[in-house]
C-alpha cells in the first residue's frame, strides 16, 4: 500500500487519482518510527494534491533521494510554490558546491577537474580560499538564502582536488554548520582525512560520500595513479577501514538517523567480481548508500571499445535485487546496461529550456560564484561568473538580482553545449509549469509517498 504524508504530518493512503486520510494504527506507526534519513531516502514519489478534493495533480516518481540529500525534492517543490505564490521574489540558494582547494594527491586518468584546475590557477590565480574570507562568504549566503525562504543550505565539499588536504577543513565545517546553520555534505576519496576532520563530520555532517577509484585494490592502484611509494598508498582496503572509522564514529555522536555514509565507484573491467562483494562488505559495515556510475567516455575513443560484459551486468542486476538483504538503504546502477561509459555524443546534446540550478545550486569556485559546476561555465568569466564573493552584507542581491546576475541568467541554457544539472532543471520546469495551471496556489499542496 502507498502512503503520502503532509508537511503538517498528516498521513494519506493513496488510492488514485485521490488521497483517502488515515487513521490505520499500523501506518501511522510505521511512518513515526521512520528517521529523518529513512523519510528522505524511502520516499518514492512526489505528488501534488488539491487540499480540498485530495485529488492527485500529478506525481513524479524520478525525484533522486541520494542526489538531493539531506534536502529531498519536497524542498524545491515548496520553494518554487513561494515563488509561484510570490512569497518570495527570487529562488534562494539551496545546495552550494563549494570547489575551495585546488590540488590532489591521486592522479585519476578521467580527472574532470584537471583542466579547470589549471585554468583557475592560471586565470583566477586560485589555489586555496582564504579562511577568514570563507566564513564571511558562508555567512552571507546563508543570510540571503534564509531570507528567501530556505532556513539551511546544503553545503557541499568535493573540492577541485582532494577537500582533504585544505588545512582549515575542520574549521569550516563547523562554521558552516553551527554559525550557519548549513548541512555539510563532504565528497572524498577520504586518503588525507585527519582525527580532527573525521570527528568534525561525524558530529555535523548530514552526508559523507567516499570516492574508491576501484572496489578491490588492483583497480584502485591503477585508476588513482598515485605517483608515491608503494607502501605509502592509499589503496581499497586502506578505504573499507577509514569507512569503518567514519561509521563508529557516527555511533559516538547519535547520529545513525541523519547522517548517511555512502560510497561511489565508476564502472571499470578491472571491477569485474568486486562489486558484489563491496556492496556485502559496506551493508554488514553500516554504509547506507553505494553507487556505481558510468562517467563520459574519453575524448576521441570509441564507444563501441567498452561494451559491458555479461558478467558485470549479472553482477550489477544482482545487486539491483538484492541490496537491501545485503543491508544498503540505497543503490544507484546505471539504467542502461550496455556500455562501460556514457556517451559523450549523446550526453553533450541534453539541454533543459531554462536553468533554475543558476539561482538554486550555484557554484562557489574558491570566492567566485559561478552559475554552475560545468567546466565550460567555470571558464566563462564573463557570461557565467556572478562575481567574486567578499561576504559583505547584502552582496548577493547585487550579484544574482541585479543588472549582471539577469544578464548572466539570461545566456543560460542557449549559450551551454549541454548540461550538467539536465535533472534538477527538468524536475523544476514540470513543477513550475504545473503550478502556473493552478487558479488558486493556497488550495494545493505538495506531500512525498512511500
Ligand atoms: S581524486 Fe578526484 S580530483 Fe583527484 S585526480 Fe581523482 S578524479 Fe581528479
Ligand atoms: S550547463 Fe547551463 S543550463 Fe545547465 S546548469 Fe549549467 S548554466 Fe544551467
Amino acid at each position: 500500500m502507498k502512503i503520502a504524508i503532509s508537511s503538517d504530518n498528516q498521513i494519506y493512503e493513496l488510492s488514485s487519482p485521490k488521497v483517502i486520510s488515515t487513521d490505520n494504527e499500523l501506518l501511522v506507526k510505521a511512518i513515526s518510527e521512520l528517521t529523518p534519513k529513512e523519510k528522505r531516502m524511502k520516499a518514492k514519489s512526489l505528488v501534488l494534491v488539491n487540499k480540498k478534493t485530495k485529488k492527485i495533480l500529478l506525481e513524479l516518481s524520478l525525484i533522486h533521494n541520494q542526489h538531493f540529500y539531506p534536502l529531498s525534492i519536497l524542498d524545491y517543490a515548496n520553494a518554487m510554490m513561494k515563488l509561484m505564490k510570490k512569497e518570495i521574489s527570487n529562488l534562494p540558494i539551496m545546495s552550494l558546491d563549494s570547489h575551495d582547494y585546488n590540488f590532489c594527491d591521486f592522479n585519476c586518468k578521467d580527472c574532470l577537474a584537471v583542466d579547470t584546475r589549471e585554468w583557475s590557477q592560471r586565470e583566477l590565480d586560485f589555489n586555496t580560499f582564504n579562511i577568514d574570507d570563507y566564513e564571511k562568504v558562508l555567512k552571507e549566503i546563508a543570510r540571503y538564502s534564509k531570507e528567501r525562504g530556505c532556513d539551511s543550505v546544503r553545503f557541499e565539499m568535493s573540492g577541485e582536488g582532494n577537500p582533504d588536504m585544505y588545512k582549515h577543513r575542520a574549521r569550516i565545517i563547523k562554521f558552516a554548520a553551527e554559525e550557519c546553520n548549513m548541512k555539510p555534505v563532504y565528497i572524498s576519496s577520504g586518503s588525507r582525512l585527519d582525527e580532527e576532520t573525521i570527528d568534525v563530520l561525524a558530529k555535523y555532517a548530514y552526508y559523507i560520500r567516499i570516492s574508491l577509484p576501484g572496489v578491490n585494490n588492483k583497480a584502485y592502484d591503477i585508476y588513482s595513479a598515485q605517483k608515491i611509494a608503494e607502501d605509502k598508498k592509499f589503496n581499497y582496503e586502506k578505504a573499507i577501514q577509514l569507512i569503518e572509522t567514519l561509521i563508529k564514529k557516527r555511533k559516538e555522536y547519535g547520529r545513525e538517523d541523519k547522517l548517511m555514509i555512502g560510497a561511489r565507484t565508476c564502472m571499470r573491467p578491472e571491477n569485474e567480481g568486486s562489486y558484489i562483494e563491496t556492496a556485502k562488505k559496506l551493508g554488514n559495515m553500516g554504509v547506507d548508500s553505494f553507487q556505481i556510475v558510468k562517467i563520459l567516455i574519453p575524448m576521441g575513443e570509441k564507444i563501441d571499445h567498452y561494451k559491458l560484459t555479461e558478467n558485470t551486468i549479472k553482477e550489477i542486476e544482482e545487486l539491483q535485487t538484492n541490496y537491501k538483504n545485503y543491508g544498503l538503504l540505497h543503490v544507484q546502477t546505471p539504467h542502461d546496461l550496455d556500455y562501460m561509459y556514457y556517451d559523450r555524443e549523446i550526453e553533450d546534446t541534453r539541454k533543459p529550456s531554462q536553468c533554475y540550478s543558476a539561482f538554486l545550486s550555484p557554484i562557489l569556485y574558491g570566492p567566485h560564484l559561478v552559475v554552475c559546476t560545468h567546466w565550460e561555465k567555470i571558464k566563462d568569466i564573463a557570461d557565467s561568473h556572478y562575481g567574486k564573493m567578499t561576504g559583505e552584507v547584502g552582496q548577493l542581491e547585487e550579484m544574482m538580482c541585479g543588472e549582471n546576475g539577469q544578464r548572466i541568467r539570461k545566456c543560460v541554457p542557449e549559450k551551454c553545449s549541454s548540461c550538467c544539472s539536465i535533472f534538477d532543471n527538468q524536475i523544476l520546469e514540470v513543477l513550475r509549469s504545473q503550478l502556473a495551471l493552478e487558479s488558486n496556489l493556497d488550495n494545493v499542496e505538495f506531500l512525498l509517498t512511500y
